[in-house]
Protein backbone atom coordinates (compact mmCIF):
# COMPACT_ATOMS: atom_id res chain seq x y z
CA UNK A 1 0.00 0.00 0.00
CA UNK A 2 1.49 3.14 -0.91
CA UNK A 3 2.25 5.86 1.72
CA UNK A 4 -0.31 8.22 0.26
CA UNK A 5 -3.21 5.90 2.10
CA UNK A 6 -2.27 6.34 4.93
CA UNK A 7 -0.86 10.43 4.70
CA UNK A 8 -3.86 11.41 2.85
CA UNK A 9 -6.30 8.75 3.05
CA UNK A 10 -9.49 8.57 0.15
CA UNK A 11 -12.54 10.47 1.37
CA UNK A 12 -15.12 7.52 0.13
CA UNK A 13 -18.30 10.36 0.96
CA UNK A 14 -20.28 11.18 -1.66
CA UNK A 15 -20.63 14.54 0.03
CA UNK A 16 -17.73 16.59 -1.83
CA UNK A 17 -19.07 15.96 -5.15
CA UNK A 18 -20.78 18.22 -7.45
CA UNK A 19 -24.21 18.08 -6.36
CA UNK A 20 -25.59 17.21 -10.55
CA UNK A 21 -22.85 14.37 -10.55
CA UNK A 22 -23.70 13.23 -6.89
CA UNK A 23 -27.39 12.43 -7.83
CA UNK A 24 -26.11 10.33 -11.30
CA UNK A 25 -23.88 8.27 -9.15
CA UNK A 26 -26.29 8.04 -6.29
CA UNK A 27 -28.73 6.42 -8.67
CA UNK A 28 -25.90 4.39 -10.12
CA UNK A 29 -24.95 3.00 -7.26
CA UNK A 30 -28.81 2.39 -6.14
CA UNK A 31 -28.70 0.23 -9.78
CA UNK A 32 -25.58 -1.78 -8.96
CA UNK A 33 -25.78 -2.59 -5.50
CA UNK A 34 -22.80 -4.25 -5.40
CA UNK A 35 -20.56 -1.02 -6.51
CA UNK A 36 -19.16 0.82 -3.78
CA UNK A 37 -17.34 4.30 -4.10
CA UNK A 38 -13.79 3.62 -3.56
CA UNK A 39 -12.73 7.81 -3.55
CA UNK A 40 -14.72 10.58 -4.31
CA UNK A 41 -13.74 13.91 -3.67
CA UNK A 42 -9.66 14.57 -3.59
CA UNK A 43 -7.84 17.49 -1.95
CA UNK A 44 -5.07 19.02 -3.72
CA UNK A 45 -2.65 17.79 -1.01
CA UNK A 46 -3.74 13.80 -1.91
CA UNK A 47 -3.35 14.63 -5.85
CA UNK A 48 0.13 15.84 -5.27
CA UNK A 49 0.68 12.87 -3.38
CA UNK A 50 -0.72 10.12 -5.47
CA UNK A 51 0.82 12.04 -8.96
CA UNK A 52 4.38 11.52 -7.05
CA UNK A 53 3.56 8.20 -6.35
CA UNK A 54 2.93 7.31 -9.79
CA UNK A 55 -0.97 5.92 -9.12
CA UNK A 56 -1.69 9.55 -11.43
CA UNK A 57 -0.53 11.65 -14.00
CA UNK A 58 -2.21 14.45 -14.40
CA UNK A 59 -1.65 17.53 -12.15
CA UNK A 60 -5.48 18.29 -11.94
CA UNK A 61 -7.71 15.98 -11.99
CA UNK A 62 -11.67 15.84 -12.23
CA UNK A 63 -11.59 14.33 -8.37
CA UNK A 64 -10.31 17.39 -7.00
CA UNK A 65 -13.53 19.47 -8.50
CA UNK A 66 -15.81 16.76 -7.38
CA UNK A 67 -16.69 15.39 -10.40
CA UNK A 68 -15.15 11.74 -10.05
CA UNK A 69 -15.25 9.08 -8.40
CA UNK A 70 -13.33 5.70 -8.21
CA UNK A 71 -15.10 2.41 -7.66
CA UNK A 72 -14.64 -1.07 -6.47
CA UNK A 73 -17.46 -4.03 -5.83
CA UNK A 74 -18.25 -5.13 -2.57
CA UNK A 75 -17.76 -8.62 -3.24
CA UNK A 76 -14.44 -10.09 -4.64
CA UNK A 77 -12.76 -9.65 -6.53
CA UNK A 78 -13.12 -5.65 -5.36
CA UNK A 79 -10.98 -4.73 -8.38
CA UNK A 80 -11.67 -7.21 -11.16
CA UNK A 81 -9.80 -7.26 -14.61
CA UNK A 82 -11.65 -5.41 -17.73
CA UNK A 83 -13.11 -8.55 -18.86
CA UNK A 84 -15.12 -9.06 -15.91
CA UNK A 85 -19.05 -8.69 -16.82
CA UNK A 86 -19.68 -6.47 -13.81
CA UNK A 87 -17.54 -3.28 -15.37
CA UNK A 88 -19.89 -3.52 -18.75
CA UNK A 89 -23.01 -3.74 -17.08
CA UNK A 90 -21.88 -0.58 -14.27
CA UNK A 91 -20.66 1.30 -17.75
CA UNK A 92 -23.52 0.88 -19.72
CA UNK A 93 -25.83 2.46 -16.88
CA UNK A 94 -23.21 5.10 -16.45
CA UNK A 95 -23.37 6.25 -19.85
CA UNK A 96 -26.91 6.43 -19.62
CA UNK A 97 -26.63 8.71 -16.33
CA UNK A 98 -24.75 11.30 -17.94
CA UNK A 99 -21.44 9.71 -16.38
CA UNK A 100 -18.36 8.71 -18.89
CA UNK A 101 -15.72 5.40 -17.67
CA UNK A 102 -12.17 5.91 -17.85
CA UNK A 103 -11.65 2.77 -19.78
CA UNK A 104 -13.45 4.29 -22.79
CA UNK A 105 -12.50 6.96 -22.87
CA UNK A 106 -8.64 6.19 -22.39
CA UNK A 107 -8.09 2.61 -22.31
CA UNK A 108 -7.11 2.23 -19.15
CA UNK A 109 -8.66 3.21 -15.49
CA UNK A 110 -11.53 0.79 -15.64
CA UNK A 111 -12.62 1.79 -12.25
CA UNK A 112 -12.51 5.62 -12.81
CA UNK A 113 -16.17 7.32 -13.37
CA UNK A 114 -16.73 11.03 -14.09
CA UNK A 115 -18.91 13.51 -15.37
CA UNK A 116 -19.41 14.00 -19.32
CA UNK A 117 -18.73 17.21 -20.70
CA UNK A 118 -22.70 17.51 -20.87
CA UNK A 119 -23.44 16.71 -17.07
CA UNK A 120 -20.59 19.36 -16.16
CA UNK A 121 -21.93 21.90 -18.29
CA UNK A 122 -25.73 21.27 -17.40
CA UNK A 123 -26.57 20.04 -20.83
CA UNK A 124 -26.98 16.75 -19.60
CA UNK A 125 -30.59 15.97 -20.06
CA UNK A 126 -31.47 12.24 -18.41
CA UNK A 127 -32.50 9.32 -20.86
CA UNK A 128 -34.87 6.88 -20.19
CA UNK A 129 -33.47 4.03 -17.59
CA UNK A 130 -32.74 0.36 -18.20
CA UNK A 131 -33.80 -2.12 -18.32
CA UNK A 132 -31.18 -4.04 -16.47
CA UNK A 133 -28.37 -4.36 -18.98
CA UNK A 134 -27.98 -7.79 -20.28
CA UNK A 135 -24.93 -9.67 -19.09
CA UNK A 136 -22.72 -9.14 -22.22
CA UNK A 137 -21.70 -13.13 -22.20
CA UNK A 138 -25.39 -13.73 -22.70
CA UNK A 139 -25.98 -11.13 -25.06
CA UNK A 140 -25.15 -11.71 -28.82
CA UNK A 141 -24.67 -7.82 -29.90
CA UNK A 142 -24.20 -7.99 -33.82
CA UNK A 143 -21.86 -5.81 -35.69
CA UNK A 144 -21.17 -5.28 -39.64
CA UNK A 145 -18.15 -6.26 -40.56
CA UNK A 146 -17.58 -2.69 -41.77
CA UNK A 147 -18.29 -1.38 -38.23
CA UNK A 148 -16.11 -3.92 -36.81
CA UNK A 149 -13.33 -2.23 -39.17
CA UNK A 150 -14.12 1.06 -37.95
CA UNK A 151 -13.82 0.17 -34.10
CA UNK A 152 -10.68 -1.67 -34.54
CA UNK A 153 -9.05 1.00 -36.24
CA UNK A 154 -10.47 3.37 -33.65
CA UNK A 155 -8.93 1.16 -30.97
CA UNK A 156 -5.45 1.09 -32.80
CA UNK A 157 -5.71 4.89 -33.04
CA UNK A 158 -6.84 5.00 -29.25
CA UNK A 159 -3.51 2.55 -28.59
CA UNK A 160 -1.08 4.79 -30.66
CA UNK A 161 -2.30 8.00 -29.31
CA UNK A 162 -2.16 6.29 -25.56
CA UNK A 163 1.71 5.66 -26.27
CA UNK A 164 1.57 9.15 -27.23
CA UNK A 165 0.35 10.48 -24.21
CA UNK A 166 3.08 8.67 -21.86
CA UNK A 167 5.67 10.10 -24.30
CA UNK A 168 5.19 13.76 -24.19
CA UNK A 169 3.14 16.12 -21.84
CA UNK A 170 4.18 18.80 -24.36
CA UNK A 171 1.19 17.30 -26.74
CA UNK A 172 -1.28 16.58 -24.32
CA UNK A 173 -3.51 19.26 -25.89
CA UNK A 174 -3.10 18.01 -29.31
CA UNK A 175 -3.71 14.22 -27.85
CA UNK A 176 -6.43 15.20 -25.85
CA UNK A 177 -8.01 16.50 -28.70
CA UNK A 178 -7.67 13.71 -31.00
CA UNK A 179 -9.14 11.41 -28.45
CA UNK A 180 -11.91 13.29 -28.24
CA UNK A 181 -12.78 13.23 -31.81
CA UNK A 182 -12.09 10.08 -31.80
CA UNK A 183 -14.60 9.23 -29.37
CA UNK A 184 -17.19 11.38 -30.91
CA UNK A 185 -16.72 9.02 -33.78
CA UNK A 186 -16.89 6.34 -31.70
CA UNK A 187 -20.15 6.46 -30.12
CA UNK A 188 -21.61 7.93 -33.70
CA UNK A 189 -20.38 4.26 -34.85
CA UNK A 190 -21.95 2.78 -31.65
CA UNK A 191 -25.44 3.96 -32.84
CA UNK A 192 -25.55 2.78 -36.24
CA UNK A 193 -27.44 -0.67 -36.42
ZN1 LIG B 1 -10.36 8.27 -10.55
Amino acid sequence: MNTCHTTHPPDRSLSGLQPAFRAAVTQLLALHPDAAVHEAHRTDARQACVRAAGSSWVTRSLHQDGWAVDIHFRTAPHFPPRSDPRWGRLIATAARLGIDNGYTLWGTDTNHFQASPALRQGRWRPVALPAPTPDPSTSSPTLTPACRTALQSQLDLHSALWHDLRQSESSLAQVRQQLHQGNEALRTLLKTK
